[in-house]
């Protein structure tokens, strides 16, 4: 029993990103050398944030309030929208401090070696947003990989009946970079020297 459980702990921590059995043994190992400081008070916070996290219903974020915080605050660009895969990619761009419009997380970039199809992204959810509201601008502030300039064609497409500026980030930024990884000071020149697209008939 013991040792199952021990192992149960180890495999679970294995398969967190960037971990592996190895240094999911190690962390096992450390947290149970440091339970008073470490373990007990990590494990009430896990279920605090099972408990209090939500994905916003509109933009796709994560936060104690719903809508999330951005959704809901009055001083916020309402006429632009940024698009991101993933709420890393939105974090950044908040450290940024630089765009002040709404966001919206598709989810993922299509993939096809990930298994990642068009309707695993929150396209619908965009598509009423859009109807629902009127914005001027959507940024892509997707990766500049393959799987970004797929997903970001790919959009595009299904947005040409809508009357909006598509924009994109400045490709300054390394390739195959995902967004979280840039300095903040990369990602606001990225956005400020955005480029227009052509809407495609
Ligand atoms: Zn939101």
């Amino acid at each position: 029993m013991q040792e199952n459980l021990l192992e149960l702990f180890i495999k679970k921590l294995s398969k967190l990103p960037g971990l592996g059995p190895r240094s999911g043994r190690r962390l096992a190992l450390h947290l149970i050398k440091e339970k008073e400081d470490i373990l007990r008070p990590l494990a009430q916070i896990l279920l605090d944030v099972d408990k209090s996290v939500a994905t916003c219903s509109i933009c796709g974020n994560y936060d104690l309030v719903q809508p999330c915080h951005i959704c809901s605050s009055v001083n916020r660009d309402e006429t632009t929208l940024c698009l991101i895969a993933t709420v890393e990619d939105l974090w950044a761009l908040e450290r940024g401090q630089t765009y002040k419009g709404h966001y919206h997380v598709l989810g993922g970039l299509l993939s096809a070696l990930d298994g990642v199809r068009p309707e695993h992204l929150a396209i619908p959810s965009l598509k009423k947003r859009l109807d629902e509201h009127t914005y001027s601008e959507i940024i892509f502030a997707l990766s500049p990989s393959l799987e970004g300039q797929t997903t970001a064609f790919y959009v595009q497409d299904q947005l040409k009946d809508y009357p909006i500026q598509v924009s994109r980030l400045s490709f300054g930024l390394p390739m195959g970079g995902e967004l979280d990884y840039l300095d903040e000071g990369t990602l606001t020149t990225a956005l400020n020297g955005r480029v227009k697209l052509e809407q495609r008939q």
